[in-house]
């Protein structure tokens, strides 16, 4: 059993000057046993301080956690039933990866020398790192270290897996294999995770849900294509999503029904209009780059935009445009040909596009959301956007 509840959770660390900076700013999520969440947030959102708080490695200074119903916010955190994976492995460099791993059983249990290794030994095969054993930190690749860690957290059989960036360290390849692997001993393990990392691929891939967090402030929580295709607001639209969705700032001309962008109008159709009747004249407008297509005769909402650069990948192109003095980026099927310094036709199409307020950046419309994000989130119910009405407040 694994079934946190943050409520309300404030941290807030004082300066020398006696400001307080507030790293993480009323924070509630429930997580349910056996979930894999991604926290994910740029650099100084409060990821790790979240961690610690709930680890116990950092007081609290409002809001409760609670473990299986037992609130913990207090609890020494020897006490709490949870394992931590940190970023630099944080192993213990004159043991080796046998003393490791076995280090809290014998600090913290009262098992038998024999019942330690039989512990030992059944991770370390779990691990694949049976051979490893008897070798100390020094004589480990960065990855043979990261699994080691990974089998010191697993081996206390917790009820919780706090995971810091633990596959930072690693090189490309490696980081691919070891999310793999670690997606795969979760579902194992089934044990209720949580990850924090600062990379969108990693939460893309890797979580049953993510938690997007800004400033210390949560933005979203939902299933990663929910996040995806439903953004609750420009942050969260802007941070999910490599390349970035486009945006352009317009105003609304309501007896037009356009909308109106210093190098181009864009004609709105009924719904779209309707949608957007009671928000403000000031907008902004998003479009991920795979949904900018190179017009079609029939197409409405066509503009002609100068290509700057191209980047072939493949299956696919990168196209950057300049418009107003600003690049952006359309991801073109790979097999259209499309050079630099010619000028090509796009649209946006309108059930791509979404629309946030100017001033807060709230989303007034999202696109139209896939098949795939309304399934994958009907298994949050009660979390998903879909099951609360999109991106109410
Ligand atoms: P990163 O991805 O860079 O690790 P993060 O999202 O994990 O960032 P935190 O380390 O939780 O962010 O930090 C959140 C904020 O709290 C930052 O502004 C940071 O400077 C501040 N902070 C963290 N620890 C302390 C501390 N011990 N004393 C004072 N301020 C702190």
């Amino acid at each position: 059993m694994g079934d946190l509840k943050i409520a309300n959770l404030t941290k807030r660390f004082g300066d020398e000057s006696g400001t307080a900076i507030v790293a993480v700013d009323d924070l509630s999520i429930s997580i349910e046993d056996g979930e894999f969440l991604v926290l994910v947030g740029p650099s100084g959102c409060g990821k790790s301080t979240t961690l610690r708080c709930i680890a116990g490695l950092e007081s609290v200074t409002e809001g409760t956690i609670s473990l299986n119903g037992t609130d913990i916010t207090h609890q020494r955190s020897r006490n709490r039933n949870i394992a931590m994976v940190f970023q630099n492995y944080a192993l213990y460099p004159h043991m080796t990866s046998r003393k490791n791993i076995g280090f809290g059983l014998k600090m913290g249990t009262d098992l038998s020398a024999a019942e330690i290794n039989e512990h030992i030994e059944k991770t370390a095969e779990m691990m694949g790192i049976e051979n490893l054993l008897e070798k100390k930190p020094g004589e480990l690749s960065g990855g043979q270290q990261q699994r080691v860690a990974l089998g010191r957290a697993i081996v206390r059989d917790p009820e919780l897996f706090l995971m810091d960036e633990p596959l930072s360290n690693l090189d490309a390849k490696l980081r691919t294999t070891m999310r793999t692997e670690l997606q795969n001993l979760q579902a194992d393990l089934d044990v209720t995770t949580i990850y924090v990392t600062h990379d969108q691929t990693e939460a893309m891939t890797m979580g049953d849900r993510i938690a997007v967090l800004n400033d210390g402030e949560l933005q979203q929580i939902g299933t990663p294509l929910e996040c995806y295709h439903l953004p609750a607001n420009r942050f969260v639209a802007g941070f999910i999503g490599s390349p970035s969705m486009n945006f352009f700032e317009v105003s609304q001309n309501r007896d037009m029904g356009t909308l109106v962008h210093d190098e181009f109008g864009y004609s709105l159709n009924a719904a779209t209009s309707e949608s957007i009747a009671d928000a403000a004249d000031v907008l902004t407008l998003g479009i991920r780059p795979e949904d900018i297509r190179v017009a079609a005769r029939g197409d409405e909402n066509i503009f002609t935009v100068e290509v700057d650069v191209v980047e072939p990948l493949g299956d696919q192109s990168y196209v950057y445009f300049t418009v107003g003095g600003q690049t952006y980026t359309a991801s073109i099927d790979g097999e259209e040909y499309i050079r630099e310094d010619i000028e090509i036709d796009v649209v946006f199409p309108q059930n791509r596009i979404h629309l946030f307020d100017g001033q807060t950046g709230k989303a007034i419309k999202n696109r139209d959301p896939p098949e795939a994000a309304q399934a994958e989130a009907a298994e949050f119910q009660d979390s998903s956007s879909f099951a609360a009405g999109q991106n109410d407040d």
